[in-house]
């Protein structure tokens, strides 16, 4: 076997290996070879086994593949995959290790400060706003335009289904005219759901389709669920790129879309940068108020994450945090604690606890100020192209190298 198929059969591997300890699969999507497929690989293979095996694919990686931006890619993100193999076998890490091994990014608490410093931008943006205080204001505005279950289920199987064809002419419009080439897309499926821990998930199904699934579980309003219909879409874009490329190169590792790795930080940080991309990031009142609070939940989220996994406070503890510093109702704020808890409620590990940092930490720190640096530089094609063309920049291991040129 060479470089690509020791990864693809090793992801599948870990795949199944996280199968088995918390109900998820790593492996995100698949659209390579029948025999590659994920689901053929070994269910038995223990923790000892695929960290060797993973540490024998390192030095096969390094004998056989040239490009330097692609070599690191592939070592991130098998170095992530043994970070995770780790985990589930219960080795000794603090949280922070896990993050940092994960996702190759620094975790750190922000500080009460910070915290305040972004309330008090959300007071001032919110002040036009009706409501008697702060609090009242925040409730306000997060039930104008609320809709939940089944006036949701509606509004997600019909409009979005519509919505998502617009969304798809905006990208090749404003984003794919830049670069000057296309890409095959058979568009996003909408489907609402119920019981997950997420409140949105873009399942790429290959073939240049997706399937786009919105927990009605999850309380949304007008904004946020315009929020999450930008943020998936862009998912299937990245996933229409990658899979292009993959076609073209037969390169058989990108055939393969690993969750918990440096590739998601990546992922989610453009996702979460989709209405810059397309540039609807409009400075209406309202929006200016939605982008505030942005970095606010974003931020208590990630604050409320250690709280649970590094300090060992309770669920109540950190419900209570998002609350009184997040403005979170008492039921959003309920919901995200399926997310970020130590434990999914079947009592195992919870496989998307580490998982919070990668969208706020993709877009400040990596994808939004490269972004900003292009629009200065008038390099945006040039941007793009990297982002798009160039599947090996996808990982915080490799972002910065990718964007050498600029
Ligand atoms: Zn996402």
């Amino acid at each position: 076997m060479n470089a690509a198929e020791i990864f693809v059969k090793l992801c599948g591997e870990v795949g199944n290996f996280t199968q088995r300890h918390t109900g998820i699969s790593v492996v995100d999507a698949y659209f390579g070879p029948e025999d590659l497929h994920p689901a053929k690989q070994s269910t038995e293979k223990t923790a000892e086994e695929l960290v060797s095996d993973i540490h024998q694919a390192f030095d096969t990686l390094r004998d056989e593949i040239e490009d330097p931006l692609r070599m690191e890619n592939m070592m991130g993100e098998l170095h992530s995959l043994n970070v995770v193999v780790d985990w589930l076998a219960g080795k000794e890490m603090s949280y922070a290790e896990l993050v940092e091994g994960l996702f190759h990014i620094t975790l750190k608490k922000f500080p009460e400060n910070e915290i305040d410093k972004i309330i008090q931008l959300v007071e001032e943006r919110i002040s036009e706003f009706p409501g008697a205080n702060l609090q009242d204001k925040i409730t306000n505005f997060g039930s104008d335009g609320e809709i939940t279950g089944e006036a949701l289920q509606r509004l997600i199987e019909d409009e979005l289904q519509e919505k998502s064809v617009e969304i798809g002419t905006m990208f090749r419009e404003r984003v794919f005219s830049l670069i000057g080439a296309s890409v095959p897309d058979k568009g996003v499926h909408y489907e609402a759901v119920r019981n997950q821990p997420w409140s949105g998930y873009n399942w790429y199904q290959g073939g240049f389709k997706s399937l786009n699934q919105f927990n009605i579980d999850a309380k949304f309003n007008k904004d946020t669920l315009q929020g999450v219909i930008y943020h998936e879409y862009e998912h299937h874009v990245s996933n229409l790129w990658r899979e292009k490329a993959y076609l073209n190169s037969q390169h058989l590792e990108l055939s393969i879309v690993p969750l918990h790795t440096g590739s998601c930080v990546i992922s989610e940080g453009t996702a979460d940068t989709a209405k810059e991309f397309l540039g609807i990031a409009d400075d209406s009142p309202r929006i200016s108020v939605v982008n505030a609070l942005y970095g606010l939940r974003r931020m208590t989220s990630i604050n409320a994450a250690i709280m649970m996994n590094e300090e060992g406070k309770s669920a109540d503890e950190a419900v209570d945090y998002m609350v009184n510093r997040g403005f979170r109702a008492q039921e959003s704020a309920r919901q995200s604690i399926n997310f970020i808890s130590p434990t999914a409620q079947d009592g195992r590990p919870n496989f998307f606890a580490p998982y919070i940092y990668t969208y706020f930490i993709g877009r400040t720190n990596f994808v939004l100020p490269t972004y900003l640096k292009a629009v200065e530089k008038d390099v945006l094609p040039e941007f793009f192209k990297t982002v798009y063309m160039n599947p090996y920049s996808g990982s915080s291991v490799t972002w910065n190298k990718a964007f050498e040129w600029m």
